[in-house]
């Protein structure tokens, strides 16, 4: 299967041989695609006979990216919550809406009381609209289940639709996400039951590659975190944690101490948190959507991160209560406007790094010979123009593997 892309006005990638936020831009170029890989990248100009070609695409004079790679969702939710939203317009906060049942554990709830079909179901019709916005590849966390039964049935339903559709999934057990309505006075039993159940039954079953544990005040302590991390570390699952987002608590540092993969949110992240991750090579994945779809007016300090040395990730933190989105695109405008950080930067962000926080960036992340056709054609005419004009979808299409996914109607 060979494919050509032709009348791209700029191909642009991170140039990983350099330094964070440095780009390759390669102007009026072409790419073959043969059998899933990048074949070879080339001046537009090159003679095609287009009896070499499977497929001919015309870009139209607009841009190829590599497709955006988000390391943080939660897709497998039954109901939405779009009435909490309400009550936070009204002036309540997510916090308080917690304490009073709602969120997470609302979620539960109504995830527990719906069927394996259904919940596969309408994920799946979810998992297919991250193509459309030019997203090929996500992680994907559990954490609305919280009994054994629950977690398990939401690791399969990631496992199922991986293999059943092109947007590779990789999946992440978060059991350590909330503590469930029947052990709120017996905290220590569900540890026990993360630790001694939930964990070896992922691991029997090779459910997740990854565990994440929601290291907050009111949530897991760091203590709590730590003990459930290095027994999924004894299992062979990787760490990655929610850190710092409501509170500075230590969820940096603990990511630092047992060398996490990514610590994610860190709106409240201290400077001590800062040098933890930096030293230990724990990649920042900042979620700036939920901050923004909160109403909360503190962003995590992405320019000191990068000064510290990070190389930080962006992602959407796609779930039903704090940030109802999977438009990457729209994580682009946030983070130049409230980050500061300019579209050089936010290319790496969510393309190579957060490709490197879940272990596949010798495969995908940029565009490079060799490398898997993973690629988004956008009708915009440069780089800047994808922050700037906000709120839209510039995918025209969306390739996976080499093959078309998406195509705008
Ligand atoms: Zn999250």
């Amino acid at each position: 299967m060979r494919l050509l892309i032709k009348n791209i006005a700029h191909i642009y990638s991170a140039n990983t041989a350099e330094k964070f936020g440095s780009i390759l831009d390669k102007e009026n170029a072409q790419i073959i695609i043969e059998d899933g890989l990048i074949k070879d990248i080339q001046n537009n100009s090159e003679n095609i006979n287009s009896n070499d070609y499977d497929r001919i695409v015309d870009a139209r004079s607009g841009v190829v990216l590599p497709g955006f790679v988000d390391a943080h969702t939660h897709p497998v939710f039954w109901h939405t919550r779009e009435d909490e939203f309400i009550m936070r317009i009204q002036g309540k906060s997510y916090e308080e809406i917690a304490e009073a049942g709602g969120g997470i554990r609302n979620s539960v709830r109504k995830f527990r009381q719906a069927d394996y079909d259904s919940i596969k179901l309408v994920t799946k019709s979810r998992i297919a609209r991250f193509a459309e916005y030019g997203t090929t590849t996500i992680e994907a966390k559990s954490g609305y289940g919280l009994s054994l039964v629950d977690e398990m049935r939401s690791l399969q339903i990631i496992n199922e639709i991986n293999a059943e559709q092109p947007i590779e999934m990789v999946p992440t057990f978060l059991g350590a996400h909330e503590i469930p309505d029947e052990y709120r006075n017996q905290r220590e039993a569900y540890l026990d039951l993360l630790i001694n159940e939930m964990i070896p039954a992922v691991k029997e079953k090779e459910l997740a590659k990854y565990c994440d544990v929601f290291c907050e005040q009111g949530v897991f302590t760091v203590d709590e975190s730590r003990r459930i991390l290095k027994a999924a570390n004894a299992y062979g699952l990787k760490s990655r944690i929610h850190a710092d987002e409501l509170s500075s608590f230590g969820g940096a540092e603990l990511a630092g101490e047992i060398k996490a993969v990514s610590a994610d949110h860190l709106v409240k992240i201290s400077e001590q948190g800062i040098r933890a991750l930096a030293e230990n090579n724990v990649i920042p994945i900042l979620l700036p959507g939920t901050t923004f779809f909160l109403g909360k007016n503190d962003y995590a300090p992405a320019r000191k991160l990068i000064q510290a040395g990070c190389e930080i990730a962006l992602a959407t933190d796609f779930n039903p209560g704090s940030s109802a989105t999977q438009n990457m695109q729209l994580i682009w405008t946030i983070s130049a406007i409230k980050l500061g950080l300019l579209p050089q930067e936010i290319l790496w962000a969510t393309t190579i790094i957060p490709a490197r926080s879940l272990g596949l960036a010798e495969r995908i992340g940029s565009i490079e010979p060799g490398k898997q056709a993973d690629l988004i054609i956008l009708d915009i005419p440069n780089l800047n123009y994808l922050p700037y004009f906000y709120g839209m979808n510039h995918v025209s299409k969306t390739l996976k593997k080499g093959e078309i996914i998406y195509e705008r109607a």
